[in-house]
């Protein structure tokens, strides 16, 4: 997709989500966590009033890992309520991928001497964007303002396999890259022994997927892969948490989303009479009709962009 089209996109996704997050400067998310196995807490963000993402706080012996930097005052939020349930240090945070609402908070999280982690596309996509992205969110973000920098700082370490394994001895974690989903670096985080997978926005549980930076084809396919995975608990980037079915879920949306649009595209229609302009304040309602098991994935505006995208990757305009 063009530069300038893509970036209006991106503004328009974002002013959308930081109109609805500007009191995240009045102060933290009362979010609380949800203990999902012995030593491993979910934290779900609220993303509609915060901005947030959801993180994952996982107890090793002498350390507290935490999955997703989230925005600068969600990190803060995370880690009161981390240090409710455990005095042991933050060290390491795992950037599930680059958007600000999972990475933002990275300075928050080194200057108190953690090590942020990603894989290594996450340091190049935000080199891509950045700092642009940021100086759009920091015009509705105090938090991002008040870390005193003009963009965000990349992970400190950049992974260039697809698996890192960490053992304590007794809990197992693993860093994960099955390929392009949401966006060209997704990792996931695997607590082998314990069943547990935190998906970034790889997965989502609602009707929260942006898919301006994904790829709409190859998003199932990462997902089948995680599916191989021993899993019990599956921890979206945004929505609550669930089982193993949210993944079959996600990855039937964009098979769905895919074939309606190519199915349209070979009937010749344009991408106008799919997402018709949005007209009097209502949003475009997308003339694409997906089944009654992935409707948790719909919400109006939302399909609207996807269909967009969708479209522009299959007729290859992106
Ligand atoms: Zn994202």
């Amino acid at each position: 997709m063009p530069r300038a089209i893509f970036r209006l996109f991106v503004a328009a996704f974002l002013s959308s989500l930081l109109a609805l997050a500007w009191r995240s400067a009045a102060g933290p998310a009362a979010g609380g966590l949800t203990e999902i196995v012995p030593g491993v807490w979910f934290y779900q963000g609220d993303l509609g009033r915060d901005g947030f993402c959801n993180n994952v706080i996982i107890e090793m012996a002498d350390q507290l890992i935490v999955v997703d930097a989230n925005f600068p005052a969600g990190a803060r939020a995370v880690l009161e309520q981390a240090r409710r349930v455990s005095s042991k240090p933050v060290k390491i945070v795992f950037d599930t991928h680059h958007h600000g609402d999972h990475a933002y908070g990275n300075a928050v999280w080194t200057r108190m001497g953690a090590v942020t982690v990603a894989f290594q596309p996450v340091g190049e996509e935000m080199k891509r964007v950045e700092p642009g992205r940021w100086s759009d969110a920091a015009k509705t973000r105090s938090d991002l303002a008040g870390l005193g920098v003009d963009g965000p700082e990349l992970p400190k370490r950049l992974l260039s396999g697809n698996r890192e394994r960490l053992s304590d001895g007794k809990r197992e974690v693993q860093f994960l890259f099955f390929g392009w989903a949401h966006t060209r670096g997704d990792g996931f985080v695997y607590l082998p022994k314990d069943k547990v997978l935190a998906t970034g926005d790889a997965v989502v549980n609602g009707p929260y997927n942006f898919t301006g930076d994904g790829s709409i084809t190859n998003w199932p396919r990462v997902i089948q892969k995680a599916q191989k995975l021993d899993v019990r608990h599956v921890l979206p980037g945004h929505g609550p948490p669930g089982g193993p079915e949210m993944m079959a879920r996600q990855a039937q949306f964009f098979v769905e989303l895919r074939a309606a649009v190519a199915k349209a595209i070979a009937a010749g229609r344009k991408l106008e009479d799919l997402v018709p302009a949005a007209a009097g304040g209502k949003p475009a309602q997308p003339a694409i009709q997906l089944s009654p098991e992935v409707q948790t994935y719909v919400s109006p505006t939302g399909l609207a962009a996807q269909v967009k995208d969708a479209y522009r990757e299959i007729t290859g305009n992106r």
